[in-house]
C-alpha cells in the first residue's frame, strides 16, 4: 500500500504544531526514566510548555504548548540528561518492554537489559534511523502484556534461554543472545521490501518477506493469553495509574521523590518501588479498581483546532466519583483520535454538551 502523505510522527526536533503550541514527544525506550530525567522532563513542561507531562499509550512521553524557540531548548536540555542519544535516531526508539519485567513472579526473564542493548545497536545504525515514527520494537518478559500493541517486531520469553520472535500471525524460537541483532535485521529486511509503508503489517506478504531474508521460518501459534497489569502491588512494584495519562508538576514532583526510577507504562500508568507513599495525596491512583483504570480521552480543546469541547477537563469534573465502568473514551469530535481497539463507552462532544454510545448526556 503506496503512501501520499509523509510521516508526520512528532518527535523533539520535529515538532508538530497543535492548536496549543508545539507538540513534542520524547522517545523512553523500555519505557525507563531515572528520577533525574523525570525531573528534567517536569522541569521542561513548567518552563516551556504548559506544565504537564502526557503519557502515551506506547510508553513514551509528550510536552505541549511550547513556544516557537522551546524545542531548541528543550533538545539541550534531554541531550544533556541522556535522553537524546542519537538527534538521526530520535523518532524511532519505539521500544516497548515488560514494565514489570524482572520485579514479580510472572516474570520469566527480565527484558529490560535486552531493550537497552537493543536501544544501543539501533543508534548505531545509520540507515535505520530511515524507520518510520510509527515502527515498534516489544520485549515481552512472558507475562503476555505487550500482546496487544501488535509490535512490528516482537518477542515473548519463554525461559531463561529462548524466546518466541515473531512479525505477526506466527513466532520462531530464538536464543536471548541473538535477539538484539534479529530485531535489527528484521527492520533493516523491512526497509528493503517496503514502498512506502509504514507497518510490516501494511506491506503485502511483509511477514514473510522479511523473515525470508533473515533465513527464518515462523511456524510456532502465539500465545493466547495475555494479561494487562492492573494498579497496585506487583511483587517488589507499586503500579500507579494517571488520571488521563497526564500528569500535573505536583503528581510528576511526587514521582521523581519516590525511588531511583520510574518506568512509564503502555496503559498510562508508572511503576513506582512498593511502599511509595504521598501518590494518593496528589490525586494518583494506587488500587487496580478505580474508575480511571479505563478512562481515556483525546487532546480537546485547547489542543486541537477541531475539538468541540475541553474533553479532559470535562471527563475529570465528571468522571471522579463514578464507579468503575470499564473502557470510556471521550472525544472532542467524531476523528475519536486514541480510542481503545476494544468496546468502549462512547462519549462524544456534539458542541452544546455531549452524546454517551449515542443518546444525550
Ligand atoms: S478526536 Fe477530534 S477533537 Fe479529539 S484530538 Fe482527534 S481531531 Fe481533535
Amino acid at each position: 500500500m503506496a503512501r501520499t502523505d509523509g510521516d508526520r510522527c512528532p518527535g523533539v526536533l520535529a515538532v508538530h504544531q497543535a492548536a496549543d503550541g508545539g507538540l513534542a514527544r520524547v522517545r523512553v525506550p523500555g519505557g525507563r526514566l531515572t528520577a533525574t530525567q523525570l525531573d528534567v522532563l517536569r522541569l521542561a513542561a513548567a518552563e516551556l510548555g504548559d506544565g504537564r507531562l502526557e503519557l502515551t499509550s506506547r510508553g513514551n512521553v509528550q510536552i505541549r504548548g511550547l513556544q516557537a524557540d522551546g524545542p531548541r531548548d528543550l533538545s539541550d536540555r534531554l541531550f544533556a540528561a541522556g535522553l537524546l542519544p542519537s538527534i538521526a535516531h530520535e523518532r524511532v526508539r519505539n521500544i516497548l518492554a515488560s514494565p514489570l519485567s524482572g520485579l514479580d513472579q510472572q516474570s520469566r526473564y527480565d527484558v529490560l537489559p535486552v531493550a537497552t542493548a537493543l536501544d544501543l545497536a539501533l543508534c548505531d545504525r545509520p540507515a535505520l534511523a530511515d524507520l518510520p515514527g510509527r515502527f515498534l520494537f516489544a520485549l515481552d518478559d512472558g507475562r503476555g502484556d505487550l500482546a496487544e500493541q501488535a509490535a512490528d517486531v516482537a518477542v515473548r520469553a519463554l525461559d531463561e534461554r529462548t524466546a518466541l520472535l515473531s512479525l505477526g500471525t506466527r513466532g520462531v524460537r530464538v536464543e536471548w543472545n541473538v535477539v538484539p541483532e534479529l530485531m535489527l535485521a528484521a527492520a533493516e529486511a523491512f526497509l528493503e521490501v517496503r514502498d512506502q509503508e509504514w507497518r510490516i503489517a501494511e506491506v503485502a506478504r511483509g511477514e514473510e518477506l522479511v523473515l525470508e531474508r533473515l533465513g527464518l521460518r515462523a511456524t510456532e501459534g502465539l500465545p493466547a493469553e495475555t494479561a494487562r497489569v492492573a494498579a497496585g502491588v506487583h511483587g517488589t512494584a507499586l503500579v500507579v495509574t494517571v488520571p488521563l495519562g497526564s500528569l500535573t508538576q505536583e503528581q510528576a514532583a511526587a514521582l521523581v521523590g519516590v525511588g531511583d526510577e520510574v518506568r512509564i507504562t503502555p496503559w498510562r500508568s508508572v511503576v513506582v518501588p512498593a511502599g511509595s507513599t504521598g501518590l494518593e495525596e496528589v490525586g494518583l491512583v494506587i488500587t487496580p479498581d478505580s474508575v480511571w483504570e479505563g478512562v481515556t480521552a483525546c487532546a480537546g480543546q485547547p489542543g486541537c483546532a477541531k475539538a468541540l469541547a475541553d474533553v479532559r477537563a470535562d471527563a475529570t469534573r465528571l468522571v471522579s466519583g463514578m464507579a468503575r465502568v470499564g473502557r470510556m473514551h471521550w472525544s472532542g469530535c467524531e476523528r475519536r483520535c486514541g480510542k481503545p481497539g476494544a468496546a468502549f463507552v462512547d462519549v462524544l462532544a456534539v458542541g452544546n454538551g455531549y452524546l454517551v454510545d449515542g443518546e444525550r448526556l
